[in-house]
C-alpha cells in the first residue's frame, strides 16, 4: 500500500524547520523548503533543486507538496468572475471565487466544507457542515489558482465561518503575510464573521487583517430569526466587543495630511448588510443601525440578495438599496452598495454550495 504522505503546503517556516530536523537535515533546509513552496510555487519535491538528492529523497518518502489543481471552473459571461471547485485533503470539495475588477483581483476563499451557522438566506448554511479545512487546503485555493499572480486581495467570505476554524485560518494568514511566505500586507486580507464569542477576541488580537462582520439586522430578536448565531453572541455584544477593542473608534484628525496617512494604514472594520425587501429595510432598521454603530470608524456594505430556492426572502430593489444607503450616509455612516458579481454562475454572496459534490462523494 502507498504510504500516506503529509502535505507541506500550509506549514510555517518554523514547522518546516522541524520537518527538516526530523529527517536529520539541517534547520536551514526548512527555510529553503518554504522558499520553494511559497516564493517559487513548486508542485513537486523533485523541483526543489537546491536541496541535496538525499534530502529530496528523504522528504519525498514522507511528504508531498500538497498542491491540488481545481477540478472545475465556471466563468461568468457577465463580468469575468470565475468560480473554482477545489478538492480538499480529506476528499471533500470547496468553492473559491476570483473577482476581477480593473486593477484589482479579489479571491474569496472558503474555510470550511459547508457551515454550522445555518443562516437562513445562505446556500452554504443550508448545505450543513461536513468538515473544516486545513491551513494547506486554504492556501491551496491561492497557490493553485490560475490567476494567483494577479491577486490583490483575499477575503475569507467563501464557504464556512472562519472563526469556527480559526487555528487553520490563522495559520493560513501567517503563510500569506510572513516574509518567508507570500509576504502580503495583512491590509490586503479581510476575515469575515457572524461573530463568535471564543473567536472574536482572537481575531482582534492575533491578526492585523481587516475585519468584516455579517450584521444583516441590527435588532437582535429579528436577527436571531435568520441567523441562529445571534442567540450565542448577540450583535449588540459583538459591537460592544469591537468597540472595547478600540482600534476603530472615530478619531478626530489633527491635520488633513495626518488623517490620510493614518487612514491608509488603519485596520478596517466593515459590516455586511444584505438588504431584504420588507424585512430589514425600514427606517426603524436604519435608525437602529445608526444607533448600534454610532461613533465607530467603520463602513457598511449593502449587499443585494440573490434569491435561493424554498425561502421566503426577497431581495430589495436598486431603489431601496440606494434609499437605504443615502439615509445612512446622510446621518454620517459611511455606506456603500456592493456590486453583485458572478450571479450567472452562482458565485455571488450566499450562493456557494458544494452539496451536490458532497452527496455524490457519499455515494461512492
Ligand atoms: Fe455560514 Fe456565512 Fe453562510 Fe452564515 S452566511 S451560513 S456564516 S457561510
Amino acid at each position: 500500500m502507498q504510504p500516506l504522505l503529509t502535505p507541506l503546503l500550509g506549514l510555517s517556516e518554523r514547522q518546516l524547520k522541524a520537518v527538516a530536523t526530523g529527517l536529520g537535515l539541517k534547520p536551514f533546509v526548512g527555510k529553503q523548503i518554504a522558499d520553494w513552496l511559497y516564493k517559487k510555487g513548486v508542485t513537486e519535491i523533485a523541483q526543489m533543486t537546491n536541496l541535496s538528492k538525499a534530502a529530496r529523497e528523504a522528504l519525498a518518502a514522507a511528504y508531498t507538496v500538497g498542491r491540488s489543481e481545481p477540478l472545475d471552473v465556471q466563468r461568468s459571461k457577465l463580468d469575468g468572475t470565475a468560480k473554482y471547485l477545489f478538492p480538499t485533503r480529506e476528499g471533500h470539495f470547496v468553492e473559491s471565487v476570483m473577482i476581477p475588477d480593473g486593477e484589482r483581483a479579489t479571491l474569496c476563499v472558503s474555510s470550511q466544507v459547508g457551515c454550522k451557522m445555518g443562516c437562513a438566506f445562505c446556500m452554504t448554511g443550508r448545505q450543513g457542515y461536513s468538515a473544516s479545512l486545513t491551513a494547506g487546503d486554504i492556501i491551496n485555493q491561492v497557490a493553485s489558482l490560475p490567476e494567483r499572480d494577479r491577486l490583490t486581495n483575499i477575503v475569507f467570505m467563501g464557504q464556512g465561518e472562519p472563526l469556527d476554524n480559526f487555528d487553520a485560518v490563522l495559520a493560513a494568514t501567517e503563510v500569506l503575510t510572513a516574509p518567508w511566505g507570500y509576504g502580503w500586507s495583512p491590509r490586503r486580507i479581510t476575515i469575515s464573521t457572524v461573530g463568535l464569542r471564543r473567536g472574536l477576541m482572537r481575531l482582534l488580537e492575533e491578526t492585523p487583517c481587516h475585519v468584516a462582520v455579517s450584521l444583516h439586522d441590527p435588532i437582535p430578536a429579528e436577527r436571531a430569526e435568520m441567523m441562529p448565531a445571534e442567540r450565542a453572541l448577540s450583535i449588540t455584544e459583538t459591537v460592544d466587543m469591537l468597540r472595547a477593542y478600540g482600534a476603530w473608534n472615530r478619531r478626530r484628525p489633527v491635520t488633513a495630511a495626518g488623517v490620510g496617512e493614518e487612514l491608509s494604514h488603519q485596520r478596517r472594520l466593515s459590516f455586511e448588510y444584505i438588504l431584504f425587501d420588507g424585512l430589514n429595510d425600514s427606517r426603524r432598521h436604519a435608525d437602529a443601525l445608526l444607533s448600534l454603530l454610532r461613533g465607530m470608524d467603520c463602513r457598511v456594505n449593502l449587499i443585494r440578495f440573490h434569491t435561493i430556492p424554498d425561502t421566503p426572502f426577497r431581495g430589495a430593489t436598486q431603489r431601496q438599496l440606494t434609499a437605504f444607503r443615502d439615509y445612512l450616509t446622510s446621518h454620517g455612516l459611511f455606506t456603500t452598495i456592493r456590486a453583485s458579481r458572478g450571479e450567472d454562475i452562482m458565485a455571488a454572496c450566499g450562493l456557494l454550495s458544494t452539496k451536490r459534490q458532497e452527496e455524490e462523494r457519499k455515494q461512492l
